[in-house]
This record gives C-alpha cells, sequence and structure tokens, in this order.
C-alpha cells in the first residue's frame, strides 16, 4: 500500500555533510520525496514534535540537540513506506543497527542517531502536519 512518511535528516548528521547520500538512499529505495524543507527547529518546536517523549530521561538533551542546527525535513511516498524507510534508516542506537543502514554509516550514538523517520501511520500524520501543510502537500 501506498504510504506516506515523515524523514528528518537530524543536525549531527548535516554537519557530517550527508544530506545528499542519504536523500540518495532513500530515492534508490523508491521513497520519493514529495515535499522538503532545510530548516532550524526552535527548542519549543522540537518539545511539541517529541512531545510523546517528554518524561524520558533524553527529553531535555534531545530536544537541544534537534533545536542545534540545520535540519533537512521530508515527506517520503512509496510502497509500505513507514516500516521500509525504518528499515533503511537501521536500530535506534546506531552501535546495535545493521551494517550498511543510515544510522550504522552515520550515526554517533543513540543520541545522535543521524535520522528520524516515522514509527506508525498515525505518528506519520501527525508528523506530517507537524512541518507541511495540505497546500504543500496538494497534488503529487
Ligand atoms: P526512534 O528515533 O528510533 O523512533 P525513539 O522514538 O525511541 O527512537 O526516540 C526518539 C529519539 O530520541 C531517538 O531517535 C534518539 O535521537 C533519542 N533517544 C532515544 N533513546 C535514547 C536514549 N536512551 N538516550 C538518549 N537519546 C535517546
Ligand atoms: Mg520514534
Amino acid at each position: 500500500m501506498t504510504e506516506r512518511t515523515l524523514a528528518i535528516i537530524k543536525p549531527d548528521a548535516v554537519k557530517k555533510n550527508a544530506i545528499g547520500d542519504i536523500i540518495r538512499r532513500y530515492e534508490a529505495a523508491s521513497l520519493r520525496p514529495i515535499a522538503i524543507r532545510m530548516t532550524r527547529i526552535s527548542k519549543a518546536q522540537a518539545e511539541g514534535f517529541y512531545a510523546v517523549h517528554r518524561q524520558r530521561p533524553f527529553f531535555e538533551s534531545l530536544t537541544t540537540f534537534m533545536a542545534s542546527g540545520l535540519v533537512v525535513v521530508l515527506v517520503l511516498e512509496g510502497d509500505d513506506a513507514i516500516k521500509r524507510h525504518r528499515d533503511l534508516m537501521g536500530a535506534t542506537d546506531p552501535a546495535k543497527a545493521d551494517p550498511g543502514t543510515i544510522r550504522a554509516v552515520y550515526g554517533t550514538n543513540i543520541e545522535y542517531n543521524a535520522v528520524h523517520g516515522s514509527d506508525s501511520p498515525d505518528t506519520a500524520k501527525f508528523e506530517i502536519g507537524f512541518f507541511f501543510s495540505e497546500m504543500e502537500l496538494g497534488v503529487r
């Protein structure tokens, strides 16, 4: 089934000059970018985006990290996009991610792990709407 998912190239991966290679990996996997923006997320926006994690011990550090530099946010569209994107990303902890996955290649540690991907259809809907308007998504 064709799905949409939200991807973020996090500040650590942007600093590593990995934007091009990461987007190449999406396209090579037939996860097509249908909306894309380079931006800087404020601390408050990061707190809103990661609200589900607000009770976690890493919340403060995570939201500070996400607001620490430029990010690239994208909507990817493709067959079974949510799960296939997660597979391409690898496990949350780069040390446990399968070899060749984006996090294995570009992640530094469990927090600075290069990329974000929605984890379910409901999450994808919330996360896409967080960054992109109906007009930007429009007819694709
Ligand atoms: P994922 O991004 O794989 O869906 P989570 O939703 O569990 O992982 O966590 C969101 C983000 O919070 C992670 O991508 C990572 O940047 C950070 N994070 C997760 N677990 C930890 C942890 N134990 N310590 C520090 N940061 C973490
Ligand atoms: Mg998650």
